[in-house]
């Protein structure tokens, strides 16, 4: 008999390892909240919670991930090449700069609008025979014995939707019903920030160059966008301080803001689109599988955006996992076996650990505005941009290739 994979949650996360599994053969339904519109234009997707404003750096290993899923030609089409990134500080002397050249790699990643990954995503995954996307239906409880785990759900008509499956992802966000349902518990730590997202146009071009500038608001990512002119912004600034920024009527507020901070390295700021807000958290899981069920994406670690790496972790989860559960089929096993995804969360252990502490590390570690430390960030910044070693180190992080 055909084992069932049901994946709960077809966000950025749940559509792509729905693409992976279904390449490796495993036939996949996914249940989704949202009802997704009919896509019948060259259009975006319209936002929703997954593919909003948002903008993703998605690293050299994601981008491998997608071309292994002959996605990346579609992809491609938006999104732009990162080919130098430099690291500064407001008010600093220090300056540290990565070039992709001399890493001696095409680029250190690409830089795609999230509402443009979720239409070639969504388009791709109602192609696929393989795949059933149920969307418009919210997952509301589950539970499981031996040999299946049983799913309670909602359609947008109130219908009730009773499912059952012999192995449970659950894709379904931050704030996970299937994670709470399982009593997993979570350790979290607020930021008591929240990051303003948008898109910008300067009057220079960039060149394919992304800046980090560390400000006493937080870290400021510049990244190119498709189009000469056009960046994408991620600004975290203190939680009950965004609404200044928000709105139409705040757009040239907001500009002489970002002027400000970044000085004229990006020419002059002329243009700016809609920001949107997002809370910073960091939300942990303290298990990732449970009987038959297994945490996939921000249900398993939310982290802070800081350095672009969420989304290209919770790829690398999710390419490791398919591994696991394709030998399974393979050896006609259980792919919904129980020591089989408690082996695959402890092997993934050591590259989440690694990435949620560099990103935690670098956002406590620059907003702390204690003088010693500014010292120390100072003459760190311009050591990384002298000391052989350091500069690839971090290149390969960014890359997403040390894992
Ligand atoms: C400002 C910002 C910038 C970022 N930039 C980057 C970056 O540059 N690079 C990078 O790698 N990462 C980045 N990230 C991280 C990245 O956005 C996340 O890793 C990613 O969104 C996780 O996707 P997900 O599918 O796990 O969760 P979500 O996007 O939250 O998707 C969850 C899905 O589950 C559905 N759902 C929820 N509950 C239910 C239910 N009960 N029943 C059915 N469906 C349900 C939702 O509707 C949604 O579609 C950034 C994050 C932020 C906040």
């Amino acid at each position: 008999m055909q084992q069932q994979v049901i994946i709960v949650g077809g966000g950025m996360v749940g559509l792509s390892l729905a693409l992976m599994l279904a390449k490796a053969n495993i036939s996949v339904k996914i249940l989704e909240a949202i009802q997704y519109p009919t896509l019948n234009t060259q259009e975006p997707v319209p936002y929703h919670s997954s593919f909003d404003a948002r903008n993703t750096a998605l690293s050299r290993r994601s981008v491998q991930i997608y071309q292994n899923l002959n996605l990346w030609e579609a992809l491609q089409q938006h999104a732009a090449p990162i080919l130098e990134v430099q690291i500064t500080e407001q008010g600093s002397f220090g300056k540290a700069r990565l070039l992709a050249e001399q890493e001696k790699v095409e680029s250190f990643g690409q830089v795609i609008e999230n509402a443009w990954l979720g239409r070639v995503l969504l388009q791709q995954v109602r192609a696929h025979a393989g795949i059933e996307l149920i969307d418009g239906v919210t997952v509301q409880g589950l539970c499981q014995d031996h040999d299946k785990v049983y799913i309670e759900a909602v359609r947008a008509d109130q219908q009730a939707l009773s499912l059952d499956s012999d192995l449970l992802i659950a894709a379904d966000g931050r704030d996970s019903v299937c994670r709470q349902a399982l009593g997993i518990s979570v350790s979290v730590h607020d930021y008591d920030q929240v990051a303003l997202v948008t898109a910008v146009e300067t009057s220079k071009a960039h060149h394919n160059i992304g800046f980090e500038r560390f400000s006493p608001q937080g870290p400021l990512a510049l990244l190119p966008l498709p189009g000469e002119y056009r960046r994408s912004v991620v600004w975290p600034v203190a939680k009950g301080t965004e609404q200044q920024w928000l709105g139409e009527e705040n757009d040239q507020h907001f500009l002489d803001a970002l002027q400000q901070t970044y000085g004229d390295r990006a020419g002059k700021f002329v243009k700016t689109g809609k920001r949107s807000s997002f809370p910073l958290s960091q939300v942990l899981a303290e298990r990732q599988a449970v009987g038959r069920v297994v945490l996939m994406g921000n249900a398993a670690h939310t982290i802070h955006p800081v350095a672009g790496q969420g989304f290209n972790l919770c790829l690398r989860d999710a390419d490791v996992l398919v591994r696991y559960i394709a030998e399974q089929l393979q050896s006609q096993q259980d792919i919904g076996d129980p020591a089989m995804l408690h082996a695959y969360a402890q092997a993934r252990l050591t590259d989440q650990r690694r990435v949620i502490k560099f990103c935690d590390s670098v956002v406590r570690g620059f907003s702390n505005q204690n003088p010693v430390l500014k010292v120390l960030r100072n003459t760190g910044l311009l050591a990384f941009d002298l000391i052989p070693g350091v500069k690839p180190l971090l290149a390969n992080y960014a890359m997403g290739l040390k894992a």
